[in-house]
């Protein structure tokens, strides 16, 4: 996965975005049916990057209908078959994925830091493990011959654009599905580049068909009748509705939702690793992560300590132009997503909590939000409770590792938790008892293609990556 960038300055001539772009749909770009568009901004200069077509409920039954034709072809096709093809994107990726950087920084915000040397990479990795699956289907422990599901619907969110994409397609191709892909309506760009990929892989029409809108596009995909496997990932509100129009049919489903992670510090814990872990759990990507550990947990005996750690290390986070090499900290995804965060972190200081970030200058253009931190938060504080879903920390504490579990526990969310100490059995008991589909030891938001990935409660059910993900596209 090693990737060799030049060291000249990353920009925005690294690539080109057409003035505008349509729908993909059987292997071809086409105008809306209405011929609806929409724009696509930066959200660190706010400057319009391209108009997008917005996909009526006519498209989406165009998409599905060619995805239902393609299904016959490409699931009869030899697993080795379907691999060269996965094969062959994942190297279009690593080609073009200085590209594909600076593409999904201007459409998202997030650092290039972060877009080459997390998301790109994974999205490489994810294709090239799941193209390994596919020849093995029937020597994977499934049973004999697992079977396609059909047309998968799948909708993702503006945070990894990318990343959620290959999350989705890749297992849903190796498995020997056709896919409908709706990105969010705030990041489409790295999906239409990735529908150019498709062609440039030469992958058969229909089988990935890309439609760009907002939630009325997403809704209409869900409730397609041609649809079989329903996919999304999003917020716990969209999640639910989606649940009640799929429930009654003989769709399948999983879902991917909202999270409040805890970052829990015991006192033996390596100070200076634990505040890399907690700033990176909680600043990566701007906190826009479903995973972020935007609650920490840290032991009574040695908050202080910690506290002032953080804090030095906070003040060292670059905010910033997101281009930037050097920047740590880029904008915040689109306006409203910043006035959630501003509301969120607005009720904090109204319930109480003491609200502290590093002197920094933001920028006048775009949407940006300094580095946050809470101290005096109680379990009751919306601040505690609600995902926010931005650069803000949470701060409680904790006197014993029950205490710490119960506390971490009490969420309606359940995707992550990292525990930080040096005691084996220390991590292993606690660990045990967390009720969170990740839970990372010493460490924070690592990601890996082989790991499933997913929820208890409300952060939804299923699981994505590692075999399981490639069994949730199977009959079996
Ligand atoms: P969102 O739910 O508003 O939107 C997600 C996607 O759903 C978008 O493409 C949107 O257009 C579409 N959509 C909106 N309404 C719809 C409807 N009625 N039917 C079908 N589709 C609809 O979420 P968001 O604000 O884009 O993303 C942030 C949320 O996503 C956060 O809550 C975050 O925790 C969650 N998330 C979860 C994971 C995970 O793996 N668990 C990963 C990333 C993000």
């Amino acid at each position: 996965m090693a990737f060799e960038y030049a060291p000249a300055p990353e920009s925005r001539a690294v690539v080109d975005i057409a003035p505008s772009y349509g729908l993909f749909i059987d292997g071809e770009f086409r105008e809306a049916s209405d011929g609806k568009v929409f724009k696509t901004v930066s959200p660190s200069t706010e400057e319009v990057l391209s108009e997008v077509a917005q996909a009526s409920a006519e498209d989406v039954d165009a998409a599905v209908k060619a995805a239902r034709k393609a299904f016959e072809k490409w699931s009869a096709l030899p697993g080795s078959e379907r691999a060269k093809y996965l094969f062959r994107i994942a190297r279009i990726i690593q080609e073009r994925s200085r590209e594909l950087a600076v593409l999904e920084t201007l459409d998202n915000g997030k650092p290039i830091k972060e877009t080459r040397d997390a998301d790109l990479p994974l999205v490489a990795a994810h294709f090239f493990y799941y193209a390994g699956w596919a020849d093995k289907l029937e020597h994977a422990g499934f049973g004999p011959n697992p079977k396609p599901l059909g047309v998968a619907g799948q909708v993702i969110p503006w945070n990894f654009p990318l990343l959620m994409l290959a999350w989705k397609i890749a297992p849903a191709l190796a498995a020997g599905n056709t896919v409908v892909l709706k990105p969010a309506e705030t990041t489409p760009l790295s999906a239409l580049f990735f529908a150019d990929i498709c062609r440039q892989a030469g992958l058969p029409k229909g089988v990935v068909n890309i439609l760009t809108g907002d939630g009325s596009t997403g809704a209409a995909l869900v409730g397609h009748e041609g649809v079989d496997k329903v996919a999304f990932t999003g917020s716990t509100a969209v999640g639910k509705q989606i649940a009640r129009t799929v429930a009654g049919t003989d769709k399948k489903l999983t879902l991917e939702l909202g999270g409040k992670g805890a970052n829990i510090v015991f006192d033996d814990a390596p100070i200076d690793q634990a505040v890399e872990g907690i700033v990176g759990g909680i600043f990566f990507n701007q906190g826009q992560v479903c995973c972020a550990g935007s609650r920490l947990l840290v032991q009574e005996s040695i908050q202080d300590e910690l506290l002032d750690a953080l804090k030095r290390r906070m003040s060292t986070l670059r905010v910033g132009d997101p281009l930037d090499k050097n920047t740590d900290v880029g904008a915040i995804n689109s306006a409203e997503q910043l006035a959630r965060i501003t509301e969120l972190a607005d009720s904090g200081v109204a319930e109480g909590a003491e609200r502290w970030a590093p002197a920094c200058e933001l920028p006048g253009n775009g949407y940006w939000f300094a580095p946050t931190l809470f101290t005096n938060v109680t379990q009751a504080h919306r601040i505690a409770r609600e995902e926010i879903f931005g650069p803000v920390l949470s701060v409680l504490s904790f006197r014993t590792p029950a205490e710490a579990v119960a506390k971490a526990n009490n969420s309606q969310y359940g995707l992550s938790a990292g525990i930080w100490t040096e005691k084996g059995s220390r991590m292993l008991a606690v660990a045990d008892k967390l009720r969170a589909g990740v839970v990372w030891a010493n460490t924070f938001n690592k990601f890996d293609p082989t790991s499933p990935f997913g929820g208890y409660k409300e952060s939804g059910f299923g699981r994505e990556g590692g075999r399981h993900g490639l069994e949730a596209y199977l009959d079996v």
